[in-house]
C-alpha cells in the first residue's frame, strides 16, 4: 500500500495555488522548505494584524493600525521635486494624508476618486501635527469592508515575497485540507479537548484571536502531538525492526584488547570503563546493537570505538569507523594506528578522495576481507563498496550526518552492530526525538590531568594587545588556532574575512602561520592540519573547518574572533579544540557588539566547561526550534511542534507509541492505518519502509 488517496491534493506541487507561478515558487521553496502544498499549510503565522479598530480621525488613532472610512478631497501629486504623492480624505471629524512614494497616478486616481468614499487600511502616523497613513495596506470600496476589517495572520517571509502574495497562495492551499481518519486515541484527544486533525489547521491560519498563537491553544497543541507522534513512531518502528533482525553474538575480545591496553599511554576512565561494558553486552547479546555513545569534546571516544571494533575483529568479522569529513578520517587514523599495530590488526582507509586504480585496490581490499578495520567518510555506505563480513559500523560525529542516513544506514546493513557517537551533547528533552530508538552510554567524566581552560572575554579593540601576548606565548611553544568569524550564508565572505586576517597575522608572525578553509581541497587542508599537528605551524587561522573533533594536543590557545555570532554549542565544540593535553589552556572569546542573548552565551561559556550544562542553557536561550533548526544539527526539525513548550507532549506521544506497538505492532488496526497516514503525511518514508519489510 501506497500513500492514501485522501493525502494526494496536499502532496501537490505549490504552482496548483493561486498566484504561484514557476517563478515565485522558488521562493515559496526557500520560505517553506518544499515545493508542496502541504509544505505551505505547515508555515504557520507568528503574528497578526487586527484590522477590526474602525475609529473616527477626531479619535486621532496615531501609532495604531487602523481602517478608516474616508471620502476623498484631492490629489497632490509630488511633483518634479520627488515629493511623495499626496491624496488627501477626510471623515467629519478630521483629515489623514494618504503618502505614496513612486505612485502610479492612473492607478490611484481610480483606486481613490475624489469625491468618492473609499475604507482604507493602515498604520496611522502623526506627522507634523496632522494625521498620516503611508502605503495603506488595503484600499477598498464600502462593499468590501468585511474583507479589509478582519484579523489578518502574519507570516514570516523571505525577500521578495509579500505577506498579500502567501497569504493568496495559501487561502487556496486550506482548500486542500481535507478530513483524515483519526490517528490520535479518542479518550486522549477528547481529555485535551483536541479538535480534528483538518479543523486544526485550518484554524492556526485562519486565526481570529491572539490564543492561536500561543502553543498552548489546543489546535497548536493538537497539530504538535501528532508531529511529536510521527516522529517517535518512526523511530520506534526502527528500533522494532532492529530487534526482529537478528545481530550475531560477538566474542568478547580479550587476546586482541589485551595488546591494545599495553600500548596504551593511559588508564581508561571510570565512564569509558563502564560505557566499554555496555557496548560488550549488547554486542555480545544475539540482538541487533544501536548504541550512542554521547561524550563531550576529549571525553576519549575513539579508544572505546576501537575496543568495540576489537570484539569484531576477534570474532572473524570487520568493523568499520566512519567520520563526517576527510580530516576526521585521516586524524581517526592516526590515532588508532599506534594501537591496532601494537594488536596487528590490518587496515585501511576510503575516502572521497581516492579514485581510479587506487580506489580499486582498497575496494578489494575490503571485500576480500584483508582490510580487519575499514576507516572513512561516508564514502563507505556508497554504491560499489562490498565488505566481506562487516560485524560493527561506528559512526562518529553523528551530528553531522542526520537521523535519515542514520535510518538509512540501519536499514542497509543487515545484521551489523551500530555505534553512534556524538560530540555534541544533547539536551535530554532533545535526545529522545533525536534518538528515541538508541540505548544511551555517556561520558560523562574526562580524562584525568586536564586543566580548566582559561577562558576570557576580550572586547575587539583589544585584539591588537592580545596579538602581543600570543607573541610571547608563542615564543614559548604555544601553538594557536585562530578562528575567523562566520559570516552567515556567505561561505565567500567568510573565506575573505580569513583571509584578510591571515594576511595581518602573517605580517606580525611570519611564515609559521597557516590558513585552512572550507574551499581547500582536501589535500591541502590535511597538509596544513599536518603542519600545525607536527609543530611545523604555531599559528593556524580557520574559519570553522574545525570545529569537529581534530585533535592536537599541543594546541593550548584559541582564538575566536566575533563569538558573539556563534552559537553556544559551536562555542563550545571550538573551545575543545583546546585543553586536550597537559598543559595550561586559554580560550580567548574576541567580541564585538553584544546584544542581550549574545552577553548571556558568553558568560556561559566563562563559567562552565560542562557540554550537558551549556546545552541546556543553549536550549534556553535559542528555543527548542533554533536548535532544531541548524541542519547541521542533525537533530529532527520539527515544522510544528516547539520543543521548549511542547515537551511534554513529546513524552506522551512516545508512552503512546509504546502501547500502540505492543497491541499492534504491524499498523494493522484501524488506528493502525490511521498512524500509517500519519506517518505519510510526516513523510517518515523510511519508516513506513521499515513496516512493509516487517
Ligand atoms: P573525543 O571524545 O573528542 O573523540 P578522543 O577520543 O579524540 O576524544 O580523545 C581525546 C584525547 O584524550 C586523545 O589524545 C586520547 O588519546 C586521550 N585519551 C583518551 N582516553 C584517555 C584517558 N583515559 N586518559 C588520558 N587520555 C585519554
Ligand atoms: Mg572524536
Amino acid at each position: 500500500m501506497g500513500r492514501p488517496f485522501a493525502l494526494d491534493p496536499l502532496f501537490k506541487a505549490l504552482t496548483v495555488l493561486p498566484g504561484v507561478g514557476p517563478k515565485n515558487a522558488k521562493l515559496f521553496e526557500r520560505l517553506t522548505g518544499g515545493t508542496k502544498v502541504l509544505d505551505l499549510l505547515w508555515h504557520l503565522p507568528v503574528d497578526f494584524i487586527d484590522r477590526r479598530y474602525a475609529p473616527k480621525l477626531g479619535e486621532h488613532p496615531a501609532g495604531k493600525i487602523a481602517t478608516i472610512t474616508l471620502t476623498i478631497d484631492r490629489h497632490i501629486p509630488g511633483g518634479r521635486r520627488g515629493l511623495p504623492y499626496k491624496v488627501r480624505g477626510y471623515d467629519g471629524t478630521g483629515h489623514i494624508d494618504l503618502i505614496f512614494f513612486n505612485a502610479k497616478k492612473d492607478w490611484l486616481e481610480k483606486q481613490l476618486p475624489p469625491g468618492g468614499t473609499v475604507i482604507v487600511s493602515g498604520k496611522v502616523e502623526a506627522y507634523q501635527g496632522s494625521l498620516q497613513m503611508v502605503h495603506p495596506d488595503a484600499i477598498g470600496t464600502e462593499e468590501e469592508r468585511a474583507e479589509i476589517e478582519t484579523v489578518e495572520p502574519v507570516y514570516p517571509l523571505t525577500a521578495g515575497l509579500t505577506n498579500k502574495i502567501f497569504r493568496k497562495a495559501l487561502a487556496g492551499a486550506i482548500e486542500f485540507i481535507t478530513p483524515l481518519p483519526e490517528w490520535i486515541d479518542e479518550t486522549h484527544k477528547s481529555k485535551n479537548k483536541w479538535p480534528d486533525w483538518d479543523k486544526s489547521l485550518k484554524a492556526v491560519h485562519k486565526l481570529q484571536k491572539e490564543s492561536l498563537l500561543s502553543p498552548a491553544h489546543p489546535a497548536r497543541q493538537r497539530l504538535a502531538y501528532d508531529e511529536f507522534l510521527s516522529n517517535q513512531l518512526a523511530l520506534a518502528l526502527v528500533r522494532l525492526k532492529q530487534r526482529r533482525q537478528n545481530g550475531r553474538a560477538f566474542q568478547i575480545s580479550s587476546d586482541l584488547r589485551g595488546k591494545v591496553s599495553n600500548a596504551l599511554p593511559f588508564e581508561l576512565t571510570g565512564a569509558q570503563v563502564r560505557s566499554m561494558r555496555e557496548i560488550d553486552e549488547d554486542m555480545a547479546s544475539p540482538l541487533r546493537m544501536l548504541r550512542l555513545l554521547q561524550g563531550d569534546v576529549g571525553s576519549g571516544k575513539t579508544v572505546v570505538a576501537v575496543m568495540a571494533m576489537l570484539n569484531a575483529v576477534e570474532s572473524g568479522c570487520q568493523a568499520a569507523i566512519m567520520a563526517p569529513t576527510e580530516i576526521l578520517a585521516r586524524q581517526h587514523l592516526e590515532s588508532v594506528r599506534p594501537w591496532l599495530d601494537a594488536a596487528g590488526v590490518s587496515y585501511t582507509v576510503l575516502t572521497g578522495r581516492n579514485k581510479g586504480k587506487e580506489r580499486e585496490e582498497i575496494l578489494h581490499r575490503i571485500a576480500s576481507g584483508e582490510a580487519n578495520v575499514v576507516i572513512g567518510t561516508h564514502a563507505l555506505f556508497q554504491e560499489g563498496v562490498e565488505f566481506a563480513d562487516l560485524g560493527l559500523a561506528v559512526i562518529d560525529e553523528q551530528h553531522r550526518f542526520g537521523v535519515h542516513q542514520r535510518l538509512a544506514l540501519s536499514s542497509k546493513s543487515k545484521g551489523t552492530d551500530v555505534l553512534v557517537m556524538t560530540a555534541t551533547p544533547i539536551p535530554r528533552t532533545l535526545t529522545l526525538t533525536a534518538y528515541g530508538d538508541m540505548e544511551v552510554s555517556r561520558l560523562d567524566e574526562k580524562p584525568p590531568g586536564r586543566k580548566p581552560i582559561d577562558t576570557r572575554l576580550i572586547p575587539h579593540e583589544k585584539v591588537e594587545e592580545m596579538v602581543g601576548a600570543l607573541k610571547g606565548q608563542i615564543a614559548k611553544g604555544a601553538r594557536v588556532y585562530w578562528v575567523c568569524p562566520l559570516v552567515e550564508e556567505s561561505e565567500k565572505l567568510d573565506l575573505e574575512a580569513a583571509e584578510e586576517r591571515y594576511d595581518k597575522l602573517k605580517a606580525h608572525f611570519g611564515e609559521r602561520t597557516g590558513l585552512v578553509h572550507g574551499r581547500m581541497k582536501g589535500e591541502e587542508k590535511d597538509a596544513v592540519m599536518a603542519k600545525f599537528a607536527n609543530g611545523d605551524i604555531d599559528l593556524l587561522v580557520a574559519t570553522t573547518v574545525i570545529e569537529v573533533g581534530v585533535n592536537v594536543p599541543e594546541a593550548t590557545i584559541m582564538v575566536i574572533e566575533q563569538a558573539e555570532r556563534f552559537g553556544l554549542s559551536q562555542l563550545h565544540q571550538l573551545r575543545g579544540r583546546v585543553g586536550r593535553g597537559a598543559a595550561k589552556s586559554f580560550c580567548f572569546l574576541v567580541y564585538g557588539k553584544l546584544t542581550n542573548s549574545a552577553k548571556e552565551r558568553l558568560k556561559t561559556m566563562r563559567e562552565t566547561e560542562d557540554g550537558f550544562m551549556i546545552a541546556e542553557k543553549d536550549l534556553e536561550l535559542r528555543g527548542g526550534g533554533e536548535i532544531l533548526g541548524t541542519r547541521q544539527s542533525g537533530l529532527p526539525e520539527f515544522k510544528i511542534a516547539d520543543i521548549t513548550a511542547h515537551g511534554d507532549l513529546l513524552a506522551a506521544a512516545r508512552q503512546d507509541v509504546q502501547m500502540i506497538l505492543e497491541k499492534d505492532p504491524d499498523l494493522e488496526s484501524e488506528r493502525g492505518q490511521a498512524l500509517r497516514t500519519l506517518l505519510y503525511l510526516f513523510e517518515q518514508d523510511q519508516a513506513i519502509a521499515n513496516l512493509r519489510a516487517g
